[in-house]
């Protein structure tokens, strides 16, 4: 699972992106912190994590992750061509949702490709390149179809139907994501892999005054007005003060946040909403040797849960044992849960919950 961070140039994504990379080099021991320089992998912040790592005293905590790929390049332009044009769109393709950076921030040292700064105008520019790429992929899409609907058949003729309205919609402006399709039309459409069907975020690059002001600059708010008519999430973040951030560890890290008010830093909520954008849940194993968070989809059922860890847990699954995070904090153990009886046993067609605790019994 990935998201793809976009943006015009200068609106801040590479400083974000390095606190995005430094924040996973904290977690150093986990094994995929060395990939491509365009690829951050950063951990999920979790407190659950943090309280049944207390309890347990592992040796080893290993938190869920989230990777964020930096998709650099994209201009006004680039679906025909421009820039980097192709090769960017097919990067989007690639991923599985995006973060679309836009700059909220007024400085005169920093110039905007622009001229001037209108974080509307710039997610419209954005969103209309990605809007006309999935026009001729659509485009093509009809012509191959009406070739194979002169047979009469049924299925073509309803999936005509259904791209041209797609065309229409998109001539409109209206993203994929946002259009009215029924859950049936919606897994047709997942076959064309047109880019504006993917979720995404706005990041609100805000500059450190209105960070520390507290109040909501004229800008941002227009960027949650547009945000709102797609029903997209608006994360406000200062990628200057969290590039610094992405330096401290622990109290210091806490002085910094104090400073400007902050209870948890920008990253940390962008990561929170990624993954929440993605339909991720977590659930955890927990034990002397290892404290973990694993990551699956919402929806997944026990066994497809335990094959995470290892196929043979899928291949031989028996049950699950399975006591929610809200009633194990209220233990000083999983013995003192199991004597409460709050453990439960699950089997082949449980559904997984976010904050499961699970002990997965298999044959070998
Ligand atoms: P990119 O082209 O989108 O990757 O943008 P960069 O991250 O390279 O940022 C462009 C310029 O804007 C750099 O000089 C940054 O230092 C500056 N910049 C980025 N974020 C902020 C911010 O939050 N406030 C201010 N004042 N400058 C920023």
């Amino acid at each position: 699972m990935e998201i793809g961070i976009v943006g015009l140039p200068n609106v801040g994504k590479s400083t974000l992106f390095n606190a995005i990379t430094r924040a996973g080099a904290e977690c150093a021991n986990y094994p995929f912190c060395t990939i491509e320089p365009n690829v951050g992998v950063v951990p999920v912040p979790d407190e659950r994590l943090d309280f049944l790592a207390k309890m347990e005293n592992p040796e080893k905590i290993t938190p869920a992750v989230i990777k964020f790929v930096d998709i650099a390049g994209l201009v006004r332009g680039a679906s025909k061509g421009e820039g980097l044009g192709n090769k960017f769109l097919s990067h989007i393709r690639e991923v599985d949702a995006i973060a679309h950076v836009v700059r909220c921030f007024e400085d005169p040292n920093v110039v905007h490709v622009d001229g001037k700064v209108d974080p509307v105008r710039d997610i419209e520019t954005i969103n209309l390149e990605l809007i006309f790429a999935d026009m001729e992929t659509v485009e093509k899409r009809i012509d191959r179809t009406k070739k194979q609907a002169k047979s009469g058949e049924k299925q073509y003729l309803e999936e005509l139907a259904l791209l041209e309205r797609i065309k229409e919609d998109l001539e409109k402006g209206i993203p994929v994501r946002a259009m009215e399709l029924k859950e049936e039309e919606i897994q047709k459409v997942k076959q064309y892999f047109l880019l504006t069907s993917k979720p995404v975020i706005y990041v609100a690059n805000i500059s450190e005054e209105d960070l520390l002001s507290k109040k909501e600059g004229e800008l941002l708010k227009k960027v949650k007005e547009y945000a709102l008519k797609e029903g997209a999430e608006v994360i406000p973040v200062c990628a200057k003060i969290e590039a610094e951030l992405a330096e401290l560890e622990g109290e210091e890290k806490k002085e910094l946040l104090g400073e400007y008010g902050l209870e948890e830093s920008g990253l940390d909520r962008l990561i929170r909403a990624s993954y929440r954008l993605l339909g991720l849940i977590t659930f955890f194993t927990a034990g002397p040797k290892e404290v973990r968070a694993w990551t699956i989809k919402e929806g997944t059922k026990a066994p497809q849960a335990a094959g995470k860890i290892h196929s043979d847990f899928e291949r031989g699954f028996i049950r699950a044992e399975v006591i929610s995070f809200e009633d194990l904090e209220k233990c000083k153990s999983q013995n003192e849960a199991k004597e409460k009886g709050l453990i439960r046993i699950e089997g082949k067609d449980y559904i997984m919950k976010d904050g499961d605790v699970v002990y997965f019994r298999f044959n070998v």
